[in-house]
């Protein structure tokens, strides 16, 4: 009876709907399915997180409307956090803003920056909510693939003029899901070179950045010189602190980009409930220990998958971060068929990699969100099934 907007019309395909029908039908049939589909943390948030939420809810103050930025406590220990991580000393009046999850954030300021008709260049495969968050502000993705060859970075020189003049932002996400691959100072510097060049807003999302392994030390993009001016930066406490099921994020960056942010939101939602800022607070001041067992419970994790898989004749490397594999399928399959052969024969869910985007084909995704055994487990059932 009622005709959907165009806006929804123009959200590509879902993927998935196959393969989520194979799933029920042998999750019907009584076969144990090991889940790797989803990037969706299995542990519990840390308790001493969780009691801060608690008592928090406790307290009458908190059960009003809350600022529509975040509470003055909450930035303020934002602005710590990332003076502590990276450096970079923010203002937590105007540099920051509290996020309903990262998520939020990403599919909103697209409405304060791109008019209809407005190019945004998005890479491929990627977090699909660029694309939408572009979409439904009448913008037009231009997009980025995100190639092997190029360390599964952006090429920017091979973008035509013609879209680099007329694009109002461009999509950034390292570490980076799917592909797990990470970004070095000389890409960010490029990138803001290129930024300053064509006027044009630069989104990092860096929802990973305390998922690395071996040392390695995810950089903000706002530790580049003249980066302030042209970036905004999202951040998620939902993989950090394995806080999926909280929605609490944030922005830094660029005063005129948070601000612009700031008035959307300030029309559609009315802030975070103060309690999980509270929770968010006690996360961020407690980061190094909580972060530290996280991150070696995935190094493990890791280490057990790539390894399995190696064995059953995949070329995979170790990733320096995220929780994710990024596995080439072997020649003769497709994504979807590798991904569907898994399920079938061996009850493992994994994501067919052009569910991300077209350059995702030839590709699965495997998510680390398991416990050890349950990954051993998924490896020889693999090797059982014989690639
Ligand atoms: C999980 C994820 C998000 C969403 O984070 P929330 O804070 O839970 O909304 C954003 N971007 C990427 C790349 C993600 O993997």
């Amino acid at each position: 009876m009622f005709k959907l907007a165009e806006r929804i019309k123009q959200l590509p395909p879902y993927l998935f709907k196959e393969i989520d029908q194979k799933k029920k039908e042998i999750a019907a049939k009584g076969v144990d399915i090991i889940d790797l589909g989803i990037g969706d943390p299995d542990l519990p948030t840390p308790p001493k997180i969780v009691e801060a939420m608690v008592q928090a809810v406790r307290d009458p103050a908190n059960h009003h409307y809350p600022s529509y930025s975040g509470m003055d406590d909450f930035k303020t220990a934002i602005a710590k956090w990332y003076e502590d991580r990276f450096s970079v000393k923010l203002d937590p009046e105007t540099e920051v803003i509290a996020l309903i999850g990262a998520k939020e954030g990403i599919a909103h300021i697209a409405l304060a920056f791109i008019n209809p008709g407005d190019l945004a260049l998005i890479p491929a495969p990627a977090y699909p909510v660029y694309n939408s968050g572009t979409l439904f502000a009448g913008g037009r993705p231009y997009l980025l693939p995100l190639l092997k060859e190029n360390n599964y970075l952006p090429d920017l020189a091979s973008i035509p003029e013609e879209a680099t003049r007329t694009a109002k932002m461009i999509w950034l996400n390292y570490p980076n899901n799917p592909t797990a691959a990470v970004a070095d100072r000389d890409f960010f510097e490029a990138v803001v070179k290129f930024a300053h060049k064509y006027q044009i807003i630069v989104c990092h999302d860096l929802t990973y950045s305390e998922i690395a392994f071996d040392e390695y030390k995810p950089m903000s993009l706002l530790e580049i010189n003249g980066a302030r001016d042209i970036g905004i930066e999202f951040h998620s406490l939902s993989k950090s602190f394995n806080m999926t099921g909280w929605r609490i994020g944030f922005a830094v960056g660029s005063r005129e980009a948070i601000k612009g942010l700031g008035s959307i939101k300030s029309n559609i939602d009315s802030g975070l409930f103060q309690a999980i800022q509270v929770a968010g607070i006690e996360a961020l001041k407690a980061n190094k220990e909580n972060i530290l067992e996280i991150k070696k419970t995935y190094a493990r994790r890791r280490d057990i998958m790539v390894k399995g898989l190696r064995d059953s004749g995949f070329k995979v490397n170790p990733p320096r971060a995220t929780f994710y594999l990024w596995v080439p399928v072997p020649n003769s399959y497709t994504s979807v068929n590798l991904a569907t052969r898994l399920l079938q024969e061996a009850g493992v869910v994994v994501t067919p990699g052009n569910g991300f985007g077209y350059p995702g084909e030839g590709y699965i995704r495997l998510a680390l969100t398991k416990d050890e055994s349950r990954l051993l487990e998924a490896t020889e059932r693999i090797k059982s099934i014989g690639l």
